[in-house]
Order: C-alpha cells, then sequence, then structure tokens
C-alpha cells in the first residue's frame, strides 16, 4: 500500500546548498527560517494556539536526497565516516523513505500581505524544503531526561576561533543594515566545522553560500580565518 500526501507549505532558509548546513537543528541559532503555507491551509484558524508553543516538530521531504536505491546501512559522519550503521539507526536524508524531522524554536507568526509566515529558528534544512507537517513540540513527552544517544551522545566539537579579514569586515559592515545577524550566522556555521575532518592543507580555500553571500575561509590548525563575504 502506498501513501500520497502534499506538502503543506515550504520553508526558506539561509541554505541554498548542503555542504555547511548542520548537522541537527539548533546548533546553529542564527539560521532562521520562513514557512509559507500551500493555498488551502494558509489561513488563520490552522494557526490558532500554535503561538503558545516555544518549539516546533517539522516534518518535511528531503528532497534533495531522493535516491530510487537506498542503501540498509550508511556512514554516518559522526562515525568517521568509515563504520556502517543501519540507515534506521542514523538520521541519514538517504532512507527507504526520505523523511525527516527537525525540532526548531518558534519566533513568531505574521502575516505579510495576504500570507501567513511562520518565522522559525535554529532550522537544518535546504532552502525551500517541502513541509509535511507541523507539530508543537510538547515538552512533558518529548524531553527525555535520561535518554541516551549512542554515538551521538553529545552535540559535535567545534571550533571557536574565528577570525575575519579587514577585506570581509568591511563587507560585513556594508551589508549590516539589511542583515544584522549576517557574522553571527558565519561564525555559527564555520565553528561547526563545515570541511572535512581530514583535510588540513593551510592553503586550501573552502567556500560555501549562505543567505546569498558566497563566504571564503581557511583554516589553520584550530583557527578559522573568512578571507570573503561576497554579495552574490
Ligand atoms: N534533523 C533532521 C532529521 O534528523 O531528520 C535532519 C538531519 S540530517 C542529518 C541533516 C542534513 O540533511 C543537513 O546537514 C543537510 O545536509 C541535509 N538536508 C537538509 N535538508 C535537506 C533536503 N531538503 N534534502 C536533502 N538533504 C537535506
Amino acid at each position: 500500500m502506498s501513501y500520497q500526501f502534499d506538502p503543506i507549505g515550504t520553508i526558506a532558509t539561509p541554505y541554498p546548498e548542503k555542504f555547511a548546513i548542520p548537522r541537527q537543528p539548533g546548533l546553529v541559532t542564527a539560521a532562521r527560517g520562513v514557512i509559507s503555507l500551500r493555498a488551502d491551509c494558509n489561513r488563520e484558524e490552522i494557526l490558532r494556539g500554535l503561538d503558545g508553543f516555544s518549539h516546533l516538530w517539522l516534518v518535511f521531504v528531503f528532497h534533495e536526497a531522493m535516491r530510487e536505491q537506498w542503501k540498509p546501512t550508511v556512514r554516518p559522519p559522526r562515525l568517521g565516516g568509515n563504520q556502517r550503521i543501519g540507515v534506521f539507526a542514523s538520521r541519514s536524508p538517504f532512507r527507504p523513505n526520505p523523511i525527516g524531522l527537525s525540532v526548531v524554536e518558534l519566533e513568531s507568526i505574521e502575516k505579510k500581505g495576504s500570507r501567513w509566515q511562520i518565522h522559525v529558528k535554529g532550522v537544518d534544512l535546504l532552502d525551500q524544503t517541502p513541509i509535511l507537517d507541523i507539530k508543537p513540540y510538547i515538552p512533558y513527552a518529548d524531553a527525555i531526561q535520561d535518554a541516551s544517544g549512542d554515538y551521538a551522545d553529545e552535540s559535535p566539537a567545534t571550533l571557536n576561533q574565528i577570525s575575519f579579514s579587514e577585506a570581509a569586515l568591511a563587507q560585513l559592515h556594508q551589508q549590516a543594515g539589511r542583515y544584522p545577524q549576517l557574522k553571527e550566522l558565519i561564525e555559527q556555521v564555520l565553528s561547526q566545522q563545515p570541511q572535512p575532518a581530514y583535510h588540513r592543507d593551510p592553503e586550501r580555500i573552502y567556500g560555501m553560500q549562505l543567505m546569498g553571500f558566497n563566504i571564503r575561509w581557511r583554516r589553520t590548525g584550530d583557527m578559522l580565518s573568512v578571507i570573503e563575504v561576497e554579495r552574490l
């Protein structure tokens, strides 16, 4: 038996590409998302009571991970990318049904013109990800005090020595009026160490796209230096 669901909307996020998206929600709190609802869900009543909750569950489609062939085992980056575990013991996007689940902070619900928009924080989703459902996070049932997380028991190690070149600071300054949180977003994303762990060449320049900007940086030991923040 098969079931078909139409997304209830899409989410706009700062991440136009998969590279550099954090592995779970809440790791980059400066990553904001805006959910727009499809026409028949774009109504005040459907949202009634939602603003009483601080956090929401988003159920979504990994729309850029649709493969006809899925594999029963995957290699989670947390295990160094060498060890295989069952896909159901992972949060990999490549699964029999490519459905994702993220808890995010609810910032506000606003109406822009005729469109309702749900503003959330801490997303780990690609820009324009289709959202299948929204549910309130219920602390008494969803927060489990003594839960254990095996290989993902703790949040990933971060790098916190991040500097910006004069040129990058000038570019950020120029954009500060329209994008006041861009620097914080870049710092939080880079602190998650998006470049592969085995890359250690201090001359190598990495690049990522965030919020319509191309960010370039180098890594020397545990220090990251942002070279350029270019508007695309
Ligand atoms: N929190 C969700 C979960 O557990 O189901 C997602 C976890 S998954 C490990 C997070 C990664 O999925 C991100 O780092 C990004 O590379 C990828 N991703 C996010 N949105 C996606 C999309 N719409 N299609 C494909 N991959 C996506």
